[in-house]
C-alpha cells in the first residue's frame, strides 16, 4: 500500500478553485509514489469527481449516521457516494469541538459510510491541556477504542489538535511514540491481521518544509492536510516528499 496524501479543503473553496486545485494534481498523479485525496466542501464533490476522474478521487468532510431522514442541512453518506466522493473524514476535531461529536457517534457515522461505499477516514488527538497533562495516549487510544466500528477498515489520522492550523508540529520523537500507539490501540481493537492493514496518517500543519521528516517517521503512513491543501504547488510538494515505502505503515 502506498502513502495517502489527504487534502482537507474545510469550508474553503468556490466553484473557480476546482480546477484551480484538482487540475494540477490530475496531471502530476500518475507520477507520484503515493496516493492524493481532496476532500473539498460538499457543494463541490460533483464537480471535482468529475474534473479528476479516477486520478484523484475525492471524499467528503463529514456524513450523517442516517441513510436519510429529517435531519435538515445534514448530509447522508449515499448521497455523497452518488455525488461522487468515495472517501469522507470523520471525526476531525473541529466537528468534535463545534458540534459536539463523541466517539460514539463518529462510530455510528463510519457503520453508516462503510455501508453506503465510503472509506471512513477517522480523525483523533489530544488537545494542548490534555498533552501537558501528560494524557495524550490515553486520549488518543480512548478515541481509537470508542470511535471504530467491528470489521473498520478505513484510515486513521492523528491530528493533535494544538497542531491544526498552528504552524506547531509535534517532534518526530512523539510522532513516533503517538503512531506506535495508535498501531498497538488498533490491534486491540480490530486484531493484529486487520489492524496491519492500516494507514495512520500524521495531520496538523503539515507543509512542504517539514514533510519530508514527518512522512519518514516509523507508522506515518501518509498525511492529512488542511491549510496548504489549498495551494496545489505546496500540496505537490508535500506529496513528492512522502518516501515510496518508507517503514512498515505504508507498506502494509
Ligand atoms: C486539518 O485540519 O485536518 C489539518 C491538518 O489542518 P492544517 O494542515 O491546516 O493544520
Amino acid at each position: 500500500m502506498r502513502p495517502l496524501i489527504a487534502g482537507n479543503w474545510k469550508m474553503n473553496g468556490l466553484g473557480a478553485d476546482v480546477a484551480r486545485i484538482l487540475g494540477p494534481l490530475r496531471d502530476a498523479a500518475a507520477g507520484l509514489a503515493c496516493d492524493l485525496l481532496v476532500c473539498p466542501p460538499a457543494t463541490l464533490l460533483a464537480a471535482a469527481a468529475r474534473l479528476a476522474g479516477s486520478r484523484v478521487p475525492v471524499g467528503a468532510q463529514d456524513c450523517h449516521a442516517a441513510p436519510a431522514g429529517p435531519h435538515t442541512g445534514d448530509l447522508a453518506a449515499p448521497m455523497l457516494r452518488e455525488a461522487g466522493a468515495t472517501w469522507v473524514i470523520l471525526g476531525h476535531s473541529e466537528r468534535r469541538a463545534e458540534h459536539g461529536e463523541s466517539d460514539a457517534l463518529v462510530r455510528a457515522k463510519a457503520v453508516a459510510a462503510a455501508a453506503a461505499g465510503l472509506s471512513p477516514i477517522v480523525c483523533v488527538g489530544e488537545t494542548q491541556a490534555e498533552r501537558e497533562a501528560g494524557a495524550h495516549l490515553e486520549v488518543v487510544r480512548r478515541q481509537v477504542a470508542g470511535s471504530l466500528p467491528d470489521g473498520f477498515a478505513g484510515v486513521v489520522a492523528y491530528e493533535p489538535v494544538w497542531a491544526i492550523g498552528t504552524g506547531r508540529t509535534p517532534g518526530v520523537a512523539e510522532v513516533a511514540e503517538m503512531h506506535a500507539a495508535i498501531r498497538a490501540a488498533l490491534q486491540a481493537r480490530l486484531g493484529p491481521a486487520a489492524a496491519a492493514g492500516l494507514r495512520i496518517l500524521y495531520g496538523g500543519s503539515v507543509k512542504p518544509e517539514n514533510a519530508a521528516s514527518l512522512l519518514a517517521v516509523a507508522e506515518v503512513g501518509g498525511a492529512l492536510v488542511g491549510g496548504a491543501s489549498l495551494d496545489p504547488s505546496a500540496f505537490l510538494a508535500i506529496a513528492r516528499a512522502a518516501p515510496a515505502l518508507p517503514n512498515p505503515a505504508a507498506s502494509r
